[in-house]
């Protein structure tokens, strides 16, 4: 089998030569453990962070060790009757072809008809709960609201403007990182209006499509989007405060946003959150982006790079934008 370690830690943009593919050894199946062929691996940008030797919520990768994160496969040989031959599993065994380990760290999934496994990664997993909870829970938005989207071509971001859609909001706006994109945002995901960030300023772009103002802020970007989502909050506006990727890759702290102090006088809220700390609304998130997804009222897509030796590829290129939807390699 083979799997991919980090084996230098990054500085600034990762490179091909911090990676190594390497052959691992696969042991004789103990009793209570299973091994999985993966299907589909998923490459986040939470990774990025795992590479730098940094105190996190997600403990750094070990260097010359294969990589972990999540992934969909099958079972293909047990020693644990509660995970027979052929169980679709979903787990945190990415980053290579065959993952093999105690039955309690696979959990089983099915796939609703009509969808692919690699949902599990997606709408119908850590990707969608992050969407649906930042979007409810975190900036409790409301029927009505102006929503701001930054990241809004990514997996994530398309589901957040959908979910804002769907859920009644009053204009639903998007940003990302190419006309392409911005096209795809009003044409395919149903978005009111959306710009391409690097085409002018964000500030001045988004006062263009959102003359009064905006309710609710998803962040998925950071720096100058966060500092424009601040000038453009109405009263009371909310930030689900999720991702900054515009900075993952940097090595001085961001210049923005220079406008915190506007949050006092309009009664801003600037919320945090992480996924895990919504686990108990899976079910709940889980079932109304399925429903929206069989009825057709939603979309999500992916962006699929295949074989093993291409993941680190795909992660590149998914922190340059590549990436329309999910970015999975599928093996
Ligand atoms: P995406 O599918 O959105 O992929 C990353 C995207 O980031 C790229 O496609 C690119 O799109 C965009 N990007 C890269 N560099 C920049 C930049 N400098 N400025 C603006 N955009 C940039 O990834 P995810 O949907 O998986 O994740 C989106 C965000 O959500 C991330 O910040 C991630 O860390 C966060 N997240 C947080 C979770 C939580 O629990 N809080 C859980 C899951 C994700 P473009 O072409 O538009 O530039």
């Amino acid at each position: 089998a083979r799997g991919w370690q980090l084996v230098r830690r990054p500085v600034g943009v990762p490179r091909p030569e911090d990676f190594h593919l390497a052959e691992v050894d696969v042991p004789e199946l103990p009793d209570g453990e299973v091994r999985v062929r993966n299907a589909f691996l998923s490459v986040d940008p939470y990774m990025r962070g795992r590479m730098n030797d940094a105190r996190s919520y997600a403990p750094p990768y070990a260097l010359g060790e294969v990589m972990t994160g999540g992934a969909v496969g099958r079972v293909v040989a047990s020693r644990d009757d509660r995970l027979p031959e052929g169980t679709t599993v979903l787990h945190d065994r990415g980053w290579r072809d065959v993952a093999q380990g105690p039955a309690r760290l696979f959990r089983p999934v099915v796939t609703p008809a009509g969808l692919r496994d690699s949902v599990h990664l997606g709408p119908l997993g850590m990707v969608g709960l992050t969407a649906w909870a930042g979007l409810v829970e975190v900036a409790g938005m409301r029927t009505g609201d102006v929503v701001f989207v930054s990241g809004a071509a990514g997996a994530v971001g398309s589901l957040a403007g959908q979910i804002a859609r769907l859920r009644g909001a009053g204009k639903v706006i998007g940003s990302a990182g190419s006309d392409h994109k911005v096209d795809v945002l009003v044409e395919r995901y149903g978005f009111d209006a959306a710009f391409n960030y690097h085409a002018a300023p964000v500030r001045d772009q988004l006062r263009q499509v959102a003359p009064d103002g905006i309710d609710v802020y998803f962040d998925n970007v950071g720096g100058d989007h966060l500092e424009a989502a601040i000038d453009a909050f109405r009263e009371f506006g909310r930030a689900a405060v999720c991702g900054a990727v515009s900075s993952y890759n940097a090595t001085e702290p961001p210049a923005a946003p220079r406008n915190l102090s506007a949050i006092i006088g309009k009664g801003v809220t600037l919320r945090g959150f992480l996924v895990v700390q919504h686990q108990s609304s899976a079910a709940r998130a889980a079932a109304e982006i399925g429903g929206w997804l069989t009825d057709g009222r939603l979309v999500a897509d992916e962006t699929v790079v295949r074989g093993l030796p291409r993941a680190v590829e795909a992660f590149l290129d998914m922190l340059g934008g590549a990436n329309t939807g999910k970015m999975l390699v599928a093996l």
